[in-house]
């Protein structure tokens, strides 16, 4: 006894055939007159000659005619095919009410089915005569159902298997029970009294060559449909698909456009078949429709992904824009917190600021830099004589001298009242001198016209270095020495300019 056998007897509860089933297979078994018998096995089950003229009449067949009755079917499409429509529907139907336990069994005659369907298209594709197709493609997994219902544990761990270590589920099977869903398949078959011609391809669907040689053909179209039908109805199709191309190529020599054709073909022929078993078609539809669809949203997914980077380049202009923005508001805001209101020119905090960081870095680099002390001499006589108005536009246009003499490095800044600072950078006392001439001959030759009048003044300038010998680089030293300088000038006669000593 082999494993198989022992497996029979003592573990799996093996359906029995459906009665009416073996009138079917006993009907055709009996060569004459085989299509009346027939006739009226299916006649006794009116649902069943509906469904079975139904099947007749669907793209499977391509009949150019309809067909309204069994006789006329038959001689169109043959008693073998007739008695194996029957012979589906029977099966299919008794095993819909078998115990099933957590199988998926629609998914499961979903896929039987489109193998079926598959075994049909192709077989014709190819050229290969055998009307037990259909029925063998349906059944050629059987035994994956038996095993599940029978060992529902066991089979669970073959599936499990499977998935770890991505062998096929002949080899994940017969690890775990010493053979594979194909012997099983057709061991039950055999005990149904089944025709070779529908067990031996089924046997034999994943290793078509061990088949007997006349078997040999439909075993190979069954393992092709094999392939088509989990294209349809597991993971991984677009892979699967791939395989389907170079193996039916390969057997048959069909071009990509045919193979392409094929599978699309039996796509919609499934969903007319599945209709008419009473099984939920799902999502099946043309392959090519499946992958257009997928294109579609890879498409969407894309442009989704494109419009995303899109709109975040433009945030980021949009926040680049408003950055540039707030910086530009921020320094003339500073700008504004650093300039005198009157002038323009910049005022004693900015002063006091930028003359500390000017020290730190002459320091630093050891280059000089100089302050003149500027103030307008006898300013009090100015407001008496043209009015605090009139000194206000001398107040600015002096300003406007000053920064138009000197260089864009320098620092011109208001002191307070009438008296101004300049901040020279890179200038010794030497250079700081000549400027200041410079800038007294500058105001005293300036006609400043004002309120209609013509107004001159002078000024007069005190200079600290710190390039001076004994002066020390600070902010306190400079603006002292400076402001005695100034003082200086005033005391000899105002219009001057004076060098601080330190
Ligand atoms: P000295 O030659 O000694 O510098 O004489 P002075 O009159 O310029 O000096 P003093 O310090 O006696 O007077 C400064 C005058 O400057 C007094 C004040 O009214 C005027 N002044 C100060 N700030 C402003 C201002 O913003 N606008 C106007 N119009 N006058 C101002
Ligand atoms: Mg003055
Ligand atoms: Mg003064």
């Amino acid at each position: 006894m082999t494993d198989l056998q022992i497996f029979f007897d003592e573990k799996l509860r093996l359906p029995s055939p459906p009665s009416i089933a073996l009138k079917i297979l006993e009907a055709v078994r009996e060569e004459d007159n085989s299509f009346d018998d027939l006739a009226q096995i299916i006649k006794s089950d009116p649902s069943l000659s509906i469904r079975i003229l139904k099947v007749a009449n669907s793209s499977l067949y391509g009949l150019s005619r309809p067909v309204s009755s069994l006789s006329q079917a038959t001689s169109l499409i043959g008693t073998d095919a007739l008695k194996n429509i029957a012979l589906s529907f029977v099966i299919v139907q008794e095993f819909q009410n078998a115990p099933q336990g957590s199988f998926d069994l629609d998914h499961f005659w979903r896929r039987a089915i489109t193998a079926a369907v598959a075994a049909e298209v192709l077989g014709k594709a190819v050229g290969h005569r055998d009307q037990d197709l259909f029925v063998s493609g349906l059944l050629q997994d059987i035994g994956v159902l038996i095993l599940f219902i029978s060992q529902p544990d066991n089979y669970t761990t073959v599936l499990d298997e499977k998935r770890v270590s991505g062998e096929s589920t002949s080899v994940a099977e017969k690890n775990q029970f010493g053979f594979d869903h194909t012997e099983v398949g057709h061991f039950l078959l055999n005990s149904w009294n089944l025709p070779e011609s529908i067990n031996q391809p089924i046997r034999y669907h994943h290793s078509a060559e061990d088949a007997e040689e006349v078997h040999q053909n439909s075993a190979m179209v069954l393992g092709g449909a094999d392939m088509i039908a989990a294209m349809y109805h597991s993971v991984h199709s677009n892979k699967k698909s791939i395989e389907v191309h170079s193996v039916v190529d390969k057997q048959w020599q069909l071009s990509g456009e045919e193979v392409d054709e094929l599978i699309d073909r039996v796509g919609e022929q499934s969903r007319e078949i599945l209709e008419l078993f009473a099984i939920d078609p799902g999502k099946i539809k043309p392959f090519s429709q499946i992958m257009q669809d997928a294109n579609e949203e890879l498409g969407e997914l894309n442009f989704s992904y494109e419009q995303i980077v899109l709109e975040l380049k433009q945030a980021k202009q949009n926040a680049d824009q408003l950055a540039l923005e707030l910086q530009q508001a921020n320094s003339k805001f500073r700008e504004l917190a650093y300039r005198d209101g009157l002038t323009g020119v910049y005022n004693h905090r900015y002063f006091q600021k930028v003359f500390k960081t000017e020290l730190e870095r002459a320091v630093r680099y050891k280059h000089p830099v100089s302050l003149l002390m500027l103030d307008i001499d006898f300013f009090k006589k100015v407001n008496d004589t043209y009015g605090h108005t009139v000194g206000d536009d001398i107040l600015r246009d002096v300003s406007a001298v000053f920064v138009r003499q000197v260089r864009n490095c320098d620092i011109v800044a208001r002191y307070g009242g009438e008296e101004f600072t300049i901040i020279l950078p890179d200038t010794g006392a030497t250079d700081a001198k000549v400027l200041s001439m410079r800038l007294r001959r500058g105001i005293e030759q300036e006609k400043f016209e004002c309120g209609g009048q013509i107004v001159s003044v002078t000024i007069s300038i005190g200079i600290s270095s710190t390039d001076m010998e004994g002066l020390e680089p600070t902010r306190a030293s400079l603006i002292e020495c400076s402001d005695q300088a100034l003082y200086r000038a005033k005391e000899n006669g105002r219009n001057r300019v004076e060098l601080g000593r330190p």
